[in-house]
């Protein structure tokens, strides 16, 4: 269980909206098209951080002395034109993984056949506007995440592996190549356990049939089945020398997302690989959006603590698991609140409220949830700590709130302090009870106190 710290809700703009905080080089001859790119960047994306330049020369310069995430280009440079620029990117081993964008008035068919071999990574049409190109670059950055395509190769034939590891590496993606379908299932096993996004892979593309014990189509099944991987989250492209029927019903019965016959046709690869991957980070957005709006909805606005519908949700599971028992309840409230409305306003009120949520949540264990129970009422919940040891922490925060001075106001809190026992006895809201009791005898006798309930 995880408090909502500031950093989980950093990320979030004011429009809702997911920031990345990157750098980007703008090439363009023009230095009236480079000013006002660079302004609409500075307007809408704050974030990304634009340089400019107006030839290739200047480009492969600033390249060579900082990190880019992204370059865009104008097909029309003094020195060289821009696909020789993004082919002079692709060459260099510590640029070739940055994706680039042809910024162009007509990507006609022949610019996208030579950008292609080129490595460009897409390309932005000119007439939709800088608006447009600040969404567009935004969403990619976005997309990527920094991160380049990771690819899975699987396939045990090492010329064919070569020749499909350069296809993709001229597209910047960043390959990792396993002759064997057994090492390839313990690198993803490996991968299922480990926190770092930046390392899992994209796309899985596997040769069907490995001349190994575990082949290609086993591979396939135990990445859905073992590792429990959704064709959306880890999608799986098959190399194969025959798609007879029986074949393709194989694959796909298997879990593949796609096939493709050997020798594979380099432009065909990489549109599926692309199609495939862009699919995954649409799901990955969305899934990070949802878990953003749940987080949004199990919090008090605020004070950024939990809310009271948290209590109602995971607060219920907490109380009825064997390994959070026995769990502290306390409800804390705040003395004499009202007249801190009174005499300073409900504005000052608000103050208080939101410093009395940040002493809490700071002077409780990292396992304990805060919740904003009622108007100026919190709630805490300890697990794994008793009645008894509860106390001591109740003092502390008690103290901690004291203490505290929100524009030369202070505050005392009155706590009623119960517990839920190791056999699970009695229920939440029967400790909720009790701890209310507790809580109104304190303020009977004096407030500014700690009462702790008593034994059934
Ligand atoms: P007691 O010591 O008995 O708890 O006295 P009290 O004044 O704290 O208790 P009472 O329940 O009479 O008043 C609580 C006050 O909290 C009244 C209400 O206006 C105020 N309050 C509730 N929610 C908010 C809020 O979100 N912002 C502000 N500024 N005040 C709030
Ligand atoms: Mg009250
Ligand atoms: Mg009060
Ligand atoms: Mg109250």
């Amino acid at each position: 269980m995880e408090h909502i710290s500031d950093s989980h809700t950093a990320f979030l703009s004011p429009s809702g909206r997911f920031n990345i905080s990157s750098r980007i080089l703008i090439v363009d001859s023009s230095p009236s098209a480079r000013a006002m790119i660079t302004r609409s960047f500075e307007r809408a994306a704050a974030l990304i951080q634009c340089d400019a330049c107006g030839s290739a020369t200047e480009a492969l310069q600033h390249l060579e002395k900082q990190h880019y995430d992204l370059v865009t280009t104008s097909v029309m440079l003094p020195d060289m034109d821009g696909l020789e620029l993004c082919r002079k990117i692709r060459e260099d081993s510590k640029t070739h993984l940055i994706p680039v964008i042809i910024i162009s008035g007509n990507a006609d068919e022949r610019l996208l056949r030579e950008g292609f071999s080129a490595g460009v990574t897409d390309y932005f049409d000119k007439t939709r506007g800088h608006g447009e190109l600040v969404c567009f670059i935004s969403n990619y950055l976005e997309r990527t995440f920094g991160a380049a395509h990771r690819v899975l190769l699987v396939e045990d034939s090492p010329t064919v592996a070569t020749v499909i590891r350069n296809m993709l590496q001229k597209q910047g993606m960043h390959v990792v190549h396993l002759a064997n379908a057994e090492e390839a299932f313990n690198l993803l096993k490996e991968l299922q356990n480990s926190e770092d996004t930046a390392e899992q892979f994209d796309i899985v593309v596997t040769d069907f049939h490995l001349e190994d014990q575990m082949t290609g189509g086993d591979l396939l099944s135990a990445i859905r089945t073992q590792l429990q991987k959704s064709p959306q989250e880890l999608p799986v492209l098959v190399m194969t020398g025959n798609d007879g029927i029986e074949q393709q019903v194989e694959f796909f019965t298997a879990g593949a997302n796609d096939y493709i016959v050997k020798p594979a046709v380099e432009q065909v690869l990489v549109a599926r690989i692309k199609s495939l991957v862009l699919i995954r980070q649409q799901y990955l957005t969305l899934e990070r959006q949802k878990q953003q709006m749940e987080l949004l909805s199990l919090t008090d606005n605020l004070t950024g603590t939990f809310n009271r519908r948290y209590l109602s949700t995971h607060g219920i599971s907490l109380a009825t698991n064997r390994d959070s028992l026995p769990m502290a309840v306390m409800i804390l409230d705040i003395d004499h609140f009202k007249s801190v409305n009174d005499t300073r306003g409900h504005m000052s009120g608000d103050k208080v409220l939101i410093n009395v949520g940040q002493a809490l949540r700071q002077n409780v264990p990292a396992d304990a949830v805060t919740i904003r129970y009622g108007g100026e009422e919190f709630c805490i919940l300890l697990p794994g700590v008793g009645q008894q040891q509860a106390e001591p922490i109740c003092e502390t925060l008690r103290n901690k709130v004291k203490q505290m001075d929100t524009e030369g106001i202070s505050v005392t809190l009155s706590i009623g302090l119960s517990e839920i026992d190791a056999q699970g006895v009695p229920d939440l809201e029967t400790a909720l009870n009790k701890a209310d009791v507790a809580l109104y005898s304190a303020k009977k006798s004096g407030r500014d106190r700690v009462v702790v309930a008593s034994p059934s």
